[in-house]
């Protein structure tokens, strides 16, 4: 028996209503040519819009009902002139990231072909790498305060939460993976020279993973110098794994190397699968460009691949799917309708459609 995968499918807001249905058809696609299994539920939970009909980003039951999905299959939130960013993101996304435990958030940094690189003579293959975010705990933490607020005393405290616990499952996932790749490489960024505590900390974490992985070469990198090295060396990464804030740093810095963010993807795993992941595209609801049909869906569809890669860990079915999916969108970039950001003229529908029908005919 095939297994079914259920996915909960949210547009959310913005121009992520109009990429989630091209990611779907694509996924649709996909499936139904190595035969495996999807059910789809759409849910329009996760919105300004329901915010604005409801007071609240999602239903009391969401938790009951999303947590028997196999995966969420996110489009964007967000609408500032509707609804404050705080209300929307963590009424919602920030909700599913903590809730459901997605403690790794993973970003592809990878140059396709037909692309045009920012950084000069970089061909595909010179930047394939993955960072992996820390993605619950770190710099990114409500504790702290104010004090003698408005006098010359003021002062501002705020705390960072490293646990062991939290350490160590980043690290052994991002060391898992080096261990799974053909490099063998891992890079640890951090900043153990300016952060006194938490970082040494981090060092001493990385340095006892490292020890369970002896085929893995690790190299500790502060964050400035590794900034740095994404322009002028990306071809020396293979997986980079960081703490919360220098990952959200860094996963906004490898995209950028290799192009628009319309192309830029990411999940967010629960690796035990204890509850659903997330995949979803980098880019937010982009206000600026919705309704104009001009959105790139890339991202989106390539978030698809990443989620069938996910699940199907096990099924050969459905790592043939993504691969088949990765190699539609490469024939699009080489030669197909591309949207306004890359410099085409085609409509978000109609690179969907293209990508699914290589699909279809490949
Ligand atoms: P968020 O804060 O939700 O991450 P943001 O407001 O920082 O989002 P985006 O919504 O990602 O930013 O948009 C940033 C810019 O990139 C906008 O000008 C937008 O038009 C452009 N952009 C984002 N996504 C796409 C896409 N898929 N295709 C084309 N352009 C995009
Ligand atoms: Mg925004």
């Amino acid at each position: 028996m095939n297994k079914v995968y259920k996915i909960a499918a949210i547009p959310g807001d913005g121009i992520g209503i109009e990429v989630l249905p091209e990611g779907l058809k694509v996924l649709q696609a996909a499936a139904d040519k190595h035969q495996i299994a999807l059910e789809i539920t759409q849910f329009d939970w996760a919105s300004c819009d329901y915010y604005l009909e409801h007071g609240t980003m999602l239903p009391d039951n969401w938790f009951e009902v999303l947590k028997n999905f196999d995966a969420i299959y996110f489009g964007a939130v967000g609408w500032p002139d509707k609804v404050p960013d705080h209300i929307s993101l963590w009424g919602s996304l920030l909700q599913f990231r903590r809730r459901f435990d997605q403690y790794v958030n993973l970003r592809p940094v990878r140059l396709l072909p037909g692309v045009p690189c920012p950084l000069a003579g970089r061909e595909p293959g010179d930047i394939d790498f993955y960072v992996v975010r820390e993605n619950t705990e770190g710099e990114y933490t409500s504790v702290g305060g104010r004090m003698f607020e408005g006098t010359e005393r003021e002062f501002v405290l705020q705390e960072s939460v490293f646990t062991r616990h939290g350490s160590d499952r980043i690290l052994k996932y991002a060391f898992e993976m080096a261990n799974n790749r053909d490099k063998k490489k891992i890079t640890v960024a951090t900043k153990s020279n300016g952060v006194a505590v938490s970082m040494p900390y981090w060092d001493e974490r990385a340095e006892a993973m490292a020890a369970q992985y002896p085929e893995v070469a690790m190299d500790k990198q502060h964050i400035d110098i590794l900034c740095a090295r994404f322009v002028l060396q990306p071809n020396r990464f293979d997986v980079v794994v960081a703490s919360n804030l220098f990952g959200d740093i860094l996963s906004d810095l490898g995209p950028a190397c290799t192009g628009t963010i319309g192309l830029a993807a990411s999940a967010n795993l629960n690796p035990e699968r204890n509850f659903p992941s997330l995949f979803e595209p980098v880019h937010g609801s982009a206000p600026d460009i919705f309704g104009k049909n001009i959105a790139n869906p890339i991202a989106m569809i390539w978030s698809g691949a990443m989620m069938l890669e996910f699940l199907g860990e096990q099924d050969e079915r459905a790592q043939t799917a993504a691969a088949d999916i990765m190699q539609a969108i490469e024939k699009l970039l080489l030669s197909g309708p591309k949207t306004p950001d890359m410099g085409g003229s085609a409509s978000t529908q109609e690179v969907g459609s293209t990508i699914a029908q290589y699909l279809q005919s490949s």
